[in-house]
This record gives C-alpha cells, sequence and structure tokens, in this order.
C-alpha cells in the first residue's frame, strides 16, 4: 500500500488551513487532502456569512472563544499578504428596545472576558450616527468585525498546499473507511475514486476535518460519537436577500440580541463585499442535507427583520441561500464548544479529530490549523 505522512480528510476551509500550514512549517512533508466533492468548499465553507467574527459571544476560556479571538487578527494578516478581498465592516449588536440593554451588555461584557478589547456601548443617538435607518435604543458596537471573499481564501490554502512538492489535493475521492494498523500504527484509509473503484493509502497522521459528516471517521475508528458527546446534528440556516435599494441603507452588520443557548446568532444582517445585504442565517434542525431555501418562511424573517429594519417592506427580501451547521448540540443539550482532540488517550496516536466545526469556525481557521500543527511530528 502506498503511503504519506499526513492524509486530511475535507477540503473545506478547515482542511485547507491546516494543509497549507502544514506545507509551511513541515515542507518535508507529504500531505494529501481528500474530498469526495469536485471542488473545495463545496459545504458548509461557501454556504455561511462570510463574517470574521470579534468573539464576544463565546463561553469563557472556550475553545471557540480562543480560537475567533486568536484566529481573526491571523485571518485579517493572511489576507493583506495575500490580496484576498476583506473589510472591516464593523458590527452593531442591538437592543431594540430598553428591556434588551441589559443583554447586549452581557454580551460585551463576555467580549472582554474573551479578549475583545474595542468593544464600544452606544446610546441611541450615537447608533443614529452610524445607522440613520434602523430602529435601536442602544448598541455595542464591534469595529474588528468584518467580512472576507472565503472562495478566494480556500483558493489562496490550495494554491499553499499545491505548492508543496510532495503534495495534492484529490477531488471526487469519499473516504468510505478506515483503520488502524497496530503493527505499523498507520491509518489505513479506504476511498472511492470517481470511477467508483475502491483504493488505500496509508499515513501517519489522519487528520478529520470533514464537517458535517465529520462524526463518521472517530466511529470508524471504533469510538462512540454519542458518549464521547459529538454526534452530529445538522442544523440548517436559511438567508433572504434584501432589495439593492434597501441594502444601500445599510453600513455595518446589524445583529438583534441572540437566541437562547447560542442555537442561532438571532435573523440579522449581513453584507457581502459588493454591497448586498442579507438576513439570516436562521437556525432549525433537519435530517437530510439540501440547500434549499423555502420561500414560505420569508414572513418569519420579514416578521424578525422589520423588527428593526423598519424601511423594509415584505416585497423587499427574496429567498437566496442556505447552509447547514455541523452542531454537537441536540436541541436539549447546552452550548458545546469545538472538540479539536488529538485522540491519543483514546488509543489512537495520530489521529486528531475535529467534529462540530460550526461558527466561529471560518474566522478561525488558521488558529485552528496552528494549534494542529503543533501536535504532528514529523
Ligand atoms: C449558515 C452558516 C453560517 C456561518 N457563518 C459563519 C461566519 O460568518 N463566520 C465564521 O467564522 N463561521 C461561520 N460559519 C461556520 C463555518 O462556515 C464553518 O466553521 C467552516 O466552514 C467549517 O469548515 P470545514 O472545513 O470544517 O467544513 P466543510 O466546509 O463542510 O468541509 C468539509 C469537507 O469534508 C468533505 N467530506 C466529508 N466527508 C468526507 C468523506 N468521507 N470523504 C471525503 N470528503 C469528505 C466534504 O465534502 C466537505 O467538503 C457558518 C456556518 C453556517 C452553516
Amino acid at each position: 500500500m502506498d503511503k504519506v505522512d499526513v492524509i486530511v480528510v475535507g477540503a473545506g476551509v478547515i482542511g485547507l488551513a491546516v494543509a497549507a500550514e502544514l506545507t509551511k512549517q513541515k515542507p518535508q512533508a507529504s500531505v494529501v487532502v481528500m474530498d469526495k466533492e469536485q471542488q473545495f468548499g463545496w459545504h458548509t465553507s461557501s454556504r455561511n456569512s462570510e463574517v470574521v467574527h470579534g468573539g464576544m459571544y463565546y463561553p469563557t476560556d472556550s475553545l471557540k472563544a480562543r480560537l475567533c479571538v486568536e484566529g481573526r487578527p491571523l485571518l485579517y494578516e493572511f489576507c493583506e499578504k495575500y490580496a484576498i478581498p476583506h473589510q472591516r465592516i464593523g458590527k452593531l449588536i442591538i437592543a431594540r428596545e430598553e428591556s434588551e440593554i441589559p443583554s447586549i451588555e452581557t454580551i460585551a461584557r463576555q467580549g472582554e472576558i474573551n479578549g475583545v478589547t474595542n468593544l464600544k456601548e452606544l446610546d441611541k443617538n450615537d447608533v443614529m450616527k452610524l445607522e440613520p435607518h434602523i430602529k435601536a435604543v442602544a448598541a455595542i458596537h464591534s469595529p474588528s468585525t468584518g467580512i472576507i471573499d472565503s472562495h478566494k481564501l480556500m483558493a489562496k490554502f490550495e494554491q499553499i498546499v499545491e505548492s508543496g512538492a510532495e503534495n495534492c489535493i484529490v477531488y471526487r475521492n469519499e473516504v468510505t473507511a478506515v483503520e488502524r494498523n497496530s503493527g505499523t500504527g498507520e491509518y489505513e484509509v479506504t476511498f472511492k475514486g470517481p470511477d467508483g473503484c475502491e483504493d488505500r493509502l496509508a499515513c501517519r497522521y489522519l487528520i478529520n476535518c470533514a464537517g458535517l459528516w465529520g462524526d463518521n471517521i472517530g466511529a470508524w475508528l471504533g469510538l462512540n460519537p454519542e458518549q464521547a458527546g459529538w454526534k452530529i446534528y445538522w442544523v440548517k440556516g436559511e438567508y433572504f436577500s434584501i432589495s439593492a435599494s434597501k441594502s444601500k441603507l445599510l453600513n455595518h452588520l446589524v445583529y438583534p440580541p441572540p437566541l437562547k443557548a447560542l442555537k442561532g446568532l438571532g435573523i440579522h444582517v449581513t453584507k457581502s463585499l459588493d454591497g448586498r445585504a442579507r438576513l439570516g442565517p436562521s437556525a432549525f434542525y433537519v435530517n437530510d442535507i439540501n440547500y434549499d431555501v423555502n420561500p414560505d418562511h420569508g414572513d418569519e424573517f420579514f416578521t424578525a427583520a422589520h423588527s428593526y429594519l423598519p424601511f423594509i417592506t415584505r416585497e423587499d427580501i427574496a429567498a437566496d441561500m442556505a447552509g447547514v451547521r455541523p452542531k454537537i448540540q441536540s436541541p436539549t443539550d447546552p452550548v458545546k464548544d469545538f472538540v479539536i482532540r488529538h485522540e491519543v488517550d483514546n488509543g489512537l496516536p495520530g489521529f486528531i479529530n475535529l467534529v462540530g466545526m460550526e461558527s466561529p469556525g471560518l474566522t478561525s481557521c488558521i488558529s485552528i490549523a496552528r494549534m494542529i500543527v503543533g501536535w504532528v511530528e514529523l
């Protein structure tokens, strides 16, 4: 069987960031990235809000808080170095009425605990100066929250990976089984190519960045996702676009206070680099992966958004796109953190397991990559 140093399963933004970081830090290593789809970022990495998050919401000392706050400046630095389009557009977390002020103040305090040092509390007059058309009595301003072209980011990671002499990225190759050879300690990966034929490849390090299907790999290696607390639940988020004429009235990302247990951040406004504004994403559990948007959900979006965007009409919003979160939080669970583990304690040295890589996974992709590469001894 052929053998390489590292196999990364999944060419989303995290798998590619990890492989790019390996290429930079360990140029002598051979790295293969495998993805079942025809191109990088086919799933969650190209179906998200493309927001570079500040890091305010996540619990103290969580990986989400740490990796987001560390990852944001690393991502901006990378964008500047490689001319990846991005913009520090800034975000307002608003209180629509007095009763919501304590909840946004709690977010600001949590942000400070997490190391977000430049948040500003705004009163109604300050908000009106920044966003004259919205309805808000107060807000928290996060000036370093931004937006990014995630497609160009992944294309750059892909280019860096392919610059490695021993590396390759193979699309349309689905990993269907994995075993650990107890004699050699290597992982033997079975994959199915575009012709439907199976082949095998061995590696010393196996890095699981399989996103929505991220609980399969560990299960194939004998771990129990339910007992380990990282069974994946799919939580869909739909977006509705705001008409161009009304998009122009918004200058920032605008978020109402988040939903309970961070199931989602509430129907908020994000903007794309070309100036279009979108509402969403919503959050509901699903049993299959499809990216259709149900136009009937428009009424809910309108009602939620009209509470702070009084200038929009129902006709201003239209079904746009959807993404699915790989949550490890069941409908009754409290908030859960990213799972990023080198599974040595479970008798699997060399198996690095990433599960539940929902938001802020895009923002944190480089800090995650650096953390993982620190565990790879080649
Ligand atoms: C609606 C929504 C909005 C979001 N907004 C933001 C945001 O604004 N900012 C932010 O920081 N984060 C955001 N996120 C989170 C962010 O998008 C994810 O954390 C990130 O994209 C995850 O990347 P990934 O590489 O882990 O997963 P993916 O992009 O899903 O990549 C996993 C890859 O693995 C491949 N794969 C799976 N199984 C196999 C197999 N058996 N064999 C071969 N290949 C396989 C898949 O084809 C896929 O390409 C959002 C997520 C959602 C859903």
